[in-house]
C-alpha cells in the first residue's frame, strides 16, 4: 500500500528543512555557494531541489531554455531512490520533470527534466562535453562528507568553474562531520544548519570480540525482536556487502522459524545491486502489526532514511576499495568503520524516540587503537588512474598542482600516472596520448576501455565479442548460487564454461541466452524460467544487453569498427594484451584441485594469489596453466583472483 498525494505532502511540511526554507533560499540568493548542513532525515536531499524549483532557477533563461537544477549523489542506488521518491512529491512521471542519470541508464527527458538526479561520476563525465555546465542552474553536491573519490575532484573543478560562472548556484550539503573543511575550501562560504530533533540513544558493546558477525547480529536482532513488542519499532542493521546481507536475511528468517509461536517479522536486504523495485519495497507502509528488520550496507548510514527505526545493530564494518600498493591495483576489503561513521550509525535509533544501539565490537575496540577519528577519504587510499585520465582530458595539465581538497599521498599519484603511461595513455611528458584520448570515450576502468579498443584493431578485430564481455563484466554476477541448492548450481555453471576462460565463458552465457531469446521471441516469462532452469540471474543478462547496446552506440558514434571475432584464439589474444599489468605465473601446483594452485603476480612475484573456485581454470585437465591474465582480485582469507584467461603459448 502506498500513501496517497495529500499525505505526501503532510509529510513534506513537517521535515526540519521545509520550516527554515524561506531562510534558506534568501542565504542562497544572496551566496554563490552555501554549505548546508543538516541532520540525516530532516529533508536535504529530497527538499532542496523543490524549493530551488519553486523559487524559479529552473525558470526559462534569457535564451529562451529551461534551466535544470542538478543534484549529485556518491551512489547510483541513492540516485536512483530519492528521483522516485521527488517525482512522487511532484505528482509527476519519473524521467519527465524529474529524473536521474546514472552509468548506463538514463531516465531524464531532453525536454522536459528541470530536476535530474544523477551519480557524481556523471556530472564528471557531463564536465568533459561541457566545461562551463550551462545547462544548470544549480547544482547540489549532495553527501559531500562522504568524500568519495569523485566528490573530491568536483570540488576542485567547482574551485574553478565558479569563477567562470558568476551565475552558478553551488550547495553543498553535508552531515555534521566534515563541514568546516568545505567552508575553508570554498573561501568561508556561509554555512546553513538545518537542525533537526534527534533522540538520545543508548550504547551497547559486546563484551568479547565476535567471532562471527553475521551469526552475532542475527541473534541480536531475533533477541530484540522477542523480548519487544512491536510498537516499540523497526531494526537496522549494518553489514557490508550483499553476501553478508543476504546471509544475515537467510538466517534471521531460519531461526524464527525453528519457533513455535514467533511474533512476524518482515525482512529487507538493501545493497547498491539489489533491483529498484526490490528496494523500494523498504519505504511501502507496512501493516501495523508486523515489525521490520532493514539489513543494509553503509547507504543507509546517512544517503536513505528508514523510518521508524529504533533499534540500530553495528557490525563495526565496512567494504571499502583499498589500493593495495603489493598488488599495484585497488582491491575490495573489509575494514573497521571510524568513530564518526559509528556514531552515525548509532545515530540511525534515535530519529522518532530514543533508541538503542548495539554495537557488536568492544568498548576497547571502539578506542583510537583501532579505529580512525573520520574515515580517510578515498582519494587517499583508492588508485587514481580513472581520475588522472579524466583530469588529463579536462586541459588540467599539472595534476599536481590541482586544488584538492586532501592531496592524495604523492607515492598514490605517481603510480596512477605510471600505470596510465604503461597502458600507453600518456606519453613520457605526461601528455594525453590519441590512445588516452580514446579511452575517456568509454564510461569504464582503464583497462577495459583499453580492451574495447584493441579489440577494434585490425590485429585483433574482435570488438563485437569484447564488447558483450565487458558489459557482462559491468553487471551483478550472473550465476545465481543459493546455498541450499549449490550442487545443482554449480552443475548449471559447468556447461557454460569454456576451457581456460572465464571471460570467454561470460560470452558463452551471454551468446546462449541470446539466443533463446530469439527462439522464444523476447517472451519475457519464458526467457526467465529458461534462466531458472540454468541458475543464471535473468536480470543481470538484461542488463548486460542494455550496456552492451549503449557501448556499441558510442562506437559507432565514435567510428570504431564493431567486428565479429573469427576465432576464439584473437580474443584470447585480445584479452591477454589489454591485461598484460594485470598477471600471473603458476609457482605451485595444486593436488588433484587445481583451485589451490598458487600464483604470482609477474610485476610484484611475492604476491601470492589463488584461482577462484569457481572459475573456468579449474577442473578439466590436470595441469594448470602457467600463466594467466585477470580481471580482478577479491581479498577474503586468501587472495582470489575473479575472472580470469588462461594465456596459451602460442
Ligand atoms: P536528508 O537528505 O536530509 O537525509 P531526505 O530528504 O533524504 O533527508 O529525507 C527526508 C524524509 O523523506 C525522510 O523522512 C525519509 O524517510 C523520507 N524519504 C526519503 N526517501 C523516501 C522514499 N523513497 N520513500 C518514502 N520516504 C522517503
Ligand atoms: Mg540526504
Amino acid at each position: 500500500e502506498t500513501y496517497t498525494f495529500e499525505e505526501i505532502q503532510k509529510q513534506r511540511q513537517s521535515l526540519p528543512a521545509y520550516q527554515v526554507k524561506d531562510e534558506l533560499m534568501r542565504v542562497i540568493a544572496e551566496n554563490q555557494i552555501v554549505i548546508v548542513i543538516g541532520e540525516t532525515g530532516s529533508g536535504k536531499t529530497t527538499q532542496l531541489t523543490q524549493f530551488l524549483v519553486e523559487q524559479g532557477y529552473t525558470n526559462n533563461s534569457e535564451m529562451g531554455h529551461r534551466k535544470l537544477v542538478a543534484c549529485t549523489q556518491p551512489r547510483r542506488v541513492a540516485a536512483m531512490s530519492v528521483a522516485k521518491r521527488v517525482a512522487e512529491e511532484m505528482g509527476v512521471k519519473l524521467g519527465d520533470e524529474v529524473g536521474y542519470t546514472i552509468r548506463f541508464e538514463d531516465k531524464t527527458s531532453p525536454k522536459k527534466t528541470i530536476v535530474k538526479y544523477m551519480t557524481e561520476g556523471i556530472l564528471l563525465r557531463e564536465l568533459l562535453e561541457d566545461p562551463n555546465l550551462e545547462k544548470y542552474s544549480c547544482v547540489i553536491m549532495d553527501e559531500a562528507h562522504e568524500r568519495s573519490l569523485n566528490t573530491d575532484v568536483l570540488l576542485g573543478l567547482f574551485k574553478q568553474l565558479v569563477r567562470r560562472r558568476r551565475d552558478l548556484k553551488l550547495i553543498i550539503t553535508s552531515a555534521t562531520m566534515n563541514a568546516d573543511r568545505f567552508t575553508q575550501f570554498f573561501g568561508n562560504a556561509p554555512q546553513f544548519f538545518i537542525s533537526g530533533r534527534t533522540f538520545p540513544v543508548e550504547t551497547f558493546y559486546s563484551k568479547i570480540g565476535c567471532m562471527d558477525y553475521v551469526e552475532t547480529a542475527v541473534k541480536q536482532v531475533v533477541t530484540i525482536h522477542l523480548a519487544n513488542s512491536k510498537s516499540d519499532g523497526d531494526i537496522l542493521v549494518f553489514m557490508t556487502g550483499q553476501e553478508d546481507i543476504e546471509a544475515t536475511c537467510e538466517l534471521i528468517k531460519e531461526r524464527l522459524d525453528l519457533l513455535e509461536n514467533p511474533p512476524p517479522l518482515d525482512v529487507y536486504p538493501i545493497y547498491s545491486t539489489l533491483p529498484a523495485d526490490v528496494q523500494k519495497r523498504i519505504f511501502t507502509r507496512q501493516n501495523a502489526e508486523r515489525r521490520k528488520v532493514v539489513v543494509a550496507t553503509n547507504i543507509a548510514e546517512t544517503s536513505l532514511t528508514v523510518d521508524g527505526i529504533k533499534y540500530v545493530v553495528d557490525c563495526g564494518l565496512v567494504k571499502l576499495k583499498l589500493f593495495n600498493p603489493k598488488l599495484g591495483m585497488d582491491v575490495l576489503q573489509i575494514v573497521p568503520i571510524s568513530l564518526a561513521n559509528a556514531q552515525q550509525r548509532s545515530g540511525r535509533a534515535g530519529r522518532t524516540a530514543a533508541g538503542m544501539a548495539y554495537r557488536l565490537y568492544t568498548e576497547k575496540a571502539a578506542g583510537t587503537d583501532e579505529m580512525y577519528l573520520q574515515p580517510i577519504p578515498e582519494i587517499q587510499r583508492a588508485n587514481l588512474s580513472s581520475v588522472m585520465l579524466l583530469l588529463k582530458s579536462l586541459k588540467v595539465s599539472d595534476v599536481l598542482k590541482f586544488p584538492f581538497l586532501d592531496p592524495p599521498p604523492p607515492d598514490l599519484l605517481y603510480c596512477s600516472l605510471y600505470e596510465l603511461w604503461a597502458m600507453g595513455a600518456i606519453d613520457n611528458k605526461g601528455q594525453l596520448t590519441s590512445l588516452g584520448a580514446k579511452m575517456n570515450l568509454f564510461p569504464m576502468e582503464p583497462t577495459l576501455a583499453k580492451l574495447i579498443i584493441l579489440s577494434s584493431q585490425q590485429e585483433f578485430a574482435c570488438s563485437y565479442d569484447v564488447i558483450t564481455i565487458v558489459s557482462m563484466l559491468s553487471v551483478p554476477g550472473v550465476f545465481f548460487r543459493p546455498k541450499e541448492r549449490a550442487d545443482e548450481a554449480d552443475a548449471a555453471r559447468e556447461k557454460f564454461l569454456i576451457a581456460e576462460s572465464d571471460h570467454l565463458t561470460l560470452l558463452n552465457v551471454y551468446n546462449q541466452w541470446e539466443q533463446r531469446a530469439k527462439i522464444v521471441q523476447s517472451k519475457q516469462n519464458k526467457l526467465n524460467e529458461w534462466c531458472k532452469r540454468n541458475f543464471l540471474q535473468h536480470r543481470s543478462l538484461l542488463r548486460a544487453r542494455d550496456v552492451k547496446n549503449q557501448l556499441v552506440a558510442i562506437m559507432k558514434k565514435n567510428g570504431f569498427p564493431v567486428i565479429q571475432a573469427r576465432s576464439d584464439v584473437d580474443i584470447r589474444r585480445c584479452i591477454c594484451a589489454s591485461y598484460f599489468h594485470q598477471s600471473a605465473r603458476l609457482v605451485k601446483m595444486g593436488g588433484n584441485n587445481r583451485g589451490q594452485a598458487e600464483y604470482a603476480n609477474l610485476r610484484q612475484p611475492y604476491l601470492k594469489m589463488f584461482l577462484h573456485p569457481t572459475s573456468a581454470l579449474i577442473g578439466g585437465r590436470d595441469l594448470s596453466p602457467q600463466f594467466v591474465v585477470y580481471d580482478e582480485l577479491v581479498l577474503t582469507k586468501k587472495e582470489y583472483i575473479q575472472c580470469a584467461t588462461a594465456v596459451e603459448p602460442q
